[in-house]
Order: C-alpha cells, then structure tokens, then sequence
C-alpha cells in the first residue's frame, strides 16, 4: 500500500501506547535490554537485529527513523549510522570483495572518491571513473570482475546528472548492482529504487536532519541487503547512530516537506537573479533551462532543492575573495541542507591558484540557499558581485 508523505513523517513507526502517550516518542538512551528468564533472552538473541538486545544491534528510538527512511526511500528496509561517509563506506564494502572491480561516476563526493582511491584500492579493489553523463561509458568501463556501478545524480559541486533507469538497464543486463549517494535530491525530490536502483545512501546530516546540528547517514535497501549489512558491517565496523542523533534527525524530518518547498521556491529567485548577472560566468543548477541536463533533470526530479555553484568571472583568487568576504548573510562554511544559507569557494583548497590542480574549475563557488527570505539573500549576493 502507497502510503502518503505526511503519514510517513507524522506516524509511522510510532507507537505512542508504548510510551505512555507522549507525542514525542522518548529517547531510549539505553545501551542494553535485560529479560526476566534465560529462555527469553534466549528467544531474543534469535532476533537480535529486530528487537532490542543491545543498542550496536537495535534501537527503539533509531528504528522508529529506519522506518520513516526506508518508506520515503519506496526501500523494504534502512540502516542508520553515525555519518554518510560511514553509511557510503559499509554499504559499499558489503557489496564487494578482494579482486572486484568498480564504476564510478567521476567526480563524486570527496570521501567516497577517497574510498575507491585509496582505502578499497588496499583491498583489491580497482575502480574506474567515468562521465556518467553518458550512459555508454557505463557499458565501455565493464570488466569481467565489475560487481557495482556507483552513482551520485547529481554529483555535489557541479550537478552532473546520470541517467538512472538507463544505468540501471545497462547494470542489470550484466549482474551489476548499483547504487546512488541520493543526499543531492533526497526522495521528495528522486526515488531511485522505483527507477530499479538496488542500494540508495545518504548524507541525513544534510536534508533529513536540516538543522546543521546532526551528523548521520543512511543506506536502503532489499530487506535481504539490509539484514546482511546489519548482521555483518554495522555490527562489526560499528559505526552506530546514537539514540539521541536519531531522535534529533527525526525532530529534523518532521519538517522536511516543508523545508524543501521553501528552499525549491527561494533557489529559483535565487538562480534567476545570477543566470543575468553580469559578473557570473557559469551557474550550475540542473533545474535551471541552461543546464545541459535540464530535460534529463525534469524527467527523473520532482525539485532540484537548495545547491548549486557559479563560476565568477575574474581573472584570480582576490576576485572570488572579495566576493565571498563580502556577504553578510551566507555564511562561509562546507556542508549544506540546514536552515542558514552557506557559500564555499573551492580557491580555499589552495594558497594560491598556480598550486590550483582539481578536475572542478578554481573559480567555483558553492552555494546553499537556507530558509531566508529570498529578497534578502539577492540583495547580499547583489552586493558582493558589485565588490569582485
Ligand atoms: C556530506 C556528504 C556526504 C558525507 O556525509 P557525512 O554525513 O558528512 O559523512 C556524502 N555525500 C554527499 C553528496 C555529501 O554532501
């Protein structure tokens, strides 16, 4: 049964006979459950992993959440940990094994191309980096030994897309799995497993927990999936979500929908303004009509949220500084999907732009539009272009 959003994020999983009625359901900060005779400790050990045991294992409060993610996700089930970075990492490593082979799209998130780089590598395991935007170089980058196609669409400072039912058709021809860092969209905006994705993971620091007060992350899957990661990397790597960072991404997703109509209807002000500046060189929006991907954006997002960067039209790091120290209300800082509007230039990476060596152009800037009101956020970029 299709259940709706607002149910999802106001009900389910709660249980309020349990908890003496209370609206909030109470953090069970408690790491382990006892039992009355041996033969019922017994009984539970057989299910440690959907009944509380031990806290590594199951959490009241943390499954309460696992359900609200794994229904958003259309997934059987979910897993929480206490980062995305951990989630990306355990799904991933749950997946492979010594002498398999991966395709990534390039460019993706700093510590998952640290992962394939060099932790996996340490394994093993080779992977290669594709331009996911073509589909083709999926098929091209395919080895007898590749055991998972990896996506992120977008990726998360230049928004490139992929197509992800032709990604999936392409991997499931070849026994492939596949799956995709969903922080970028979250599935209010994408619902990669009803595109046919097997694992979707994220970053619930950003969107889901919205607050910049949480650090967590998020991997759905098959039940079969979900069982075999829990029994297996969760409980061995442990790298848990405390109760109460669960309790706080929940109190988070409560306003979710919310949070991302507003961000949805501030960004496109946002976007509009920039697109005719005559200081920007470049915007970086795929729900923007100039994206390359615009239609690709459409068909398979129902938003594109709150992110996006520009290129400044300068001839060095003094133009994109003057810029970025001028603004009074984005605040300089990394990470994103919280209330406060934040900006990251990517010239902080280096001292200066001779020693400037990524593959993402040194005079970006990543931008994220919180919960202000939209004339105010264009009066401070406006001010700060003036200064470049
Ligand atoms: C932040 C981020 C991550 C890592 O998540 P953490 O919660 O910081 O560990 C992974 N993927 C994307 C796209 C991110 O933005």
């Amino acid at each position: 049964m299709e259940q709706s959003l607002s149910y999802i994020i106001n009900q389910l999983g709660e249980d309020r006979e349990l908890y003496y009625g209370a609206v909030s359901p109470p953090i069970i900060q408690s790491t382990n459950f006892c039992f009355n005779t041996v033969q019922a400790m017994r009984n539970r050990l057989k299910e440690e992993f959907c009944a509380p045991f031990y806290t590594r294992g199951y959490n009241p409060t943390v499954a309460i959440v696992r359900k609200k993610i794994a229904a958003l996700e259309s997934a059987e089930d979910c897993m929480l940990f206490s980062s995305g970075s951990a989630a990306i990492a355990s799904a991933v490593i749950a997946v492979l094994k010594q002498g398999d082979h991966v395709v990534c799209v390039k460019k993706p998130y700093s510590w998952t191309n640290q992962l394939f780089q060099t932790l996996l590598k340490r394994f093993g395991v080779e992977t290669d980096f594709i331009d996911g935007t073509d589909p083709h170089n999926f098929e091209k980058a395919i080895r007898p030994n590749t055991a998972l196609f990896f996506l992120e669409s977008p990726n998360s400072m230049t928004f490139e897309l992929q197509d992800i039912s032709a990604v999936v058709a392409i991997a499931k021809n070849h026994g492939i799995t596949t799956m995709i860092d969903n922080s970028y969209a979250t599935p209010l905006h994408q619902k990669p497993i009803e595109m046919g994705v097997d694992i979707v993971c994220h970053s619930a620091t950003k969107y889901f927990s919205g607050h910049s007060d949480v650090v967590a992350g998020a991997v759905c899957g098959s039940k079969a999936f979900i069982d075999r990661l829990f029994s297996h990397e969760l409980m061995t790597l442990g790298a848990i979500i405390s109760p109460h960072d669960a309790w706080q991404l929940m109190k988070g997703m409560r306003t979710l929908p919310i949070r991302m109509e507003r961000v949805n209807k501030t960004t496109a002000q946002v976007v509009k303004f920039l697109e005719n500046h005559p200081k920007i060189q470049k915007i970086h929006y795929p729900f923007s009509e100039k994206h390359p991907q615009f239609t690709l954006a459409k068909k398979q997002m129902k938003g594109s949220g709150g992110m996006f960067s520009i290129q400044i039209k300068t001839d060095n790091y003094d133009g994109i500084e003057r810029f970025c120290d001028n603004l009074n209300h984005f605040l300089l800082a990394c990470s994103w999907g919280g209330f406060e509007s934040l900006a990251f230039p990517v010239c902080a990476f280096t001292d200066t732009k001779e020693e400037y060596k990524y593959d993402i152009p040194w005079n970006l800037v990543r931008i994220y539009i919180g919960l202000e009101d939209a004339d105010e956020l264009i009066t401070d970029l406006k001010q700060a272009l003036d200064k470049v």
